[in-house]
């Protein structure tokens, strides 16, 4: 297995970091997501049409690029790491302002310790009357989350996500809490990747969305995901773009898969087709014998 064996030091370059939005429901995922989307200061070409692809990157005013999976909830998270694709370098956690502390922000509390990942917290719908930050920073506590407002570590922004007030400030937090990880991957080899989220598209075939984890992926480039082998036939951005490679931390959608694989699945660029084949059936004779073994007599 590739992904175990680590690049000499001297190979790696910095690369951006990947970003995970968790929260209780209505305190403002999706708004949040759709207003970072926002801030990017590279505008797409005439002709793509921005789409959901599960991730997308943006590069900020100050020039940072940051990757964010664009799949909100908590069990996109916890599936993943439970089949150990650890993509998430830094987690934001939203607490509505209006609604405080709530089951789920619990349970985001919870996920992210277990992770291990760094969190910064993004107290949202401060535009409301009713907003009470102070009151979620002492909740906070509770949970052994001490905010820097509170002479803690976790860096908190007051923002809201409808009039994007605050939105610059939580991308400086993010920019520094990746300064401070020193996030660092090798671009010129072949590309590993993970799949973020797939489907059957009606015109395009089975289409996968994979975040590169190191190397750089490229069009033509022989892989197998799952138990499949393919070739890749086309890489597009959440732009619509066709892009002609992707090095790590990119999000990209793949085209050229046989078969739909599962969020999770470790995607790896192999030499050529025969290659990327023999790994693939290896793969399957594996499955089937667990299949076989566990299967009742
Ligand atoms: P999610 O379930 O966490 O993804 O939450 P949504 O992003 O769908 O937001 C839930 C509701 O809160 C929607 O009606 C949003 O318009 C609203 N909302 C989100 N952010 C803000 C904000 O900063 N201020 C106000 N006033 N409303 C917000």
């Amino acid at each position: 297995n590739t992904s175990e064996d680590s690049d000499p030091e001297e190979t790696l370059r910095p690369r951006p970091p990947v970003v995970t939005i968790m929260g209780h429901v209505d305190h403002g995922k999706t708004s949040l997501l759709d207003a970072l989307r926002g801030t990017d200061v590279v505008k797409g070409e005439a002709g793509g049409i921005t789409q959901h692809i599960g991730a997308y990157q943006i590069t900020t005013k100050a020039k940072d690029k940051i990757t964010f999976l664009d799949t909100p909830g908590h069990a996109a998270f916890s599936e993943m790491r439970a089949r150990g694709a650890n993509v998430t370098d830094i987690v934001i956690l939203v607490v509505a302002a209006d609604d405080g502390i709530m089951p789920q922000t619990i349970e985001a509390i919870n996920h992210t310790k277990a992770a291990g990942v760094p969190m910064i917290v993004a107290i949202n719908k401060c535009d409301k009357p009713e907003a009470n930050p102070q009151k979620v920073r002492e909740r906070l506590l509770e949970h052994d989350i001490m905010v820097e407002a509170m002479s803690g570590e976790v860096q908190d922004v007051e923002l809201s996500a409808k009039t994007g007030a605050g939105i610059d400030k939580l991308l400086e937090a993010i920019a520094l809490q990746a300064e401070l990880l020193e996030l660092k991957a090798r671009p010129d080899r072949d590309a590993e990747a993970t799949v973020i989220e797939a489907q059957l598209d009606k015109g395009r075939g089975p289409v996968a969305t994979v975040l590169v984890t190191r190397g750089t992926l490229k069009r033509g480039d022989n892989f197998v995901v799952g138990t499949q082998s393919g070739r890749v036939r086309a890489l597009v951005d959440h732009k619509g773009q066709q892009l002609k490679e992707a090095g790590p931390s990119m999000p990209v959608e793949v085209l050229g898969l046989s078969g739909v694989p599962s969020a999770g699945d470790s995607f790896t660029v192999v030499e050529n087709e025969q290659r990327a084949r023999e790994v693939a059936e290896y793969r399957q004779e594996m499955a089937t014998e667990k299949r076989t073994a566990l299967a009742p007599t």
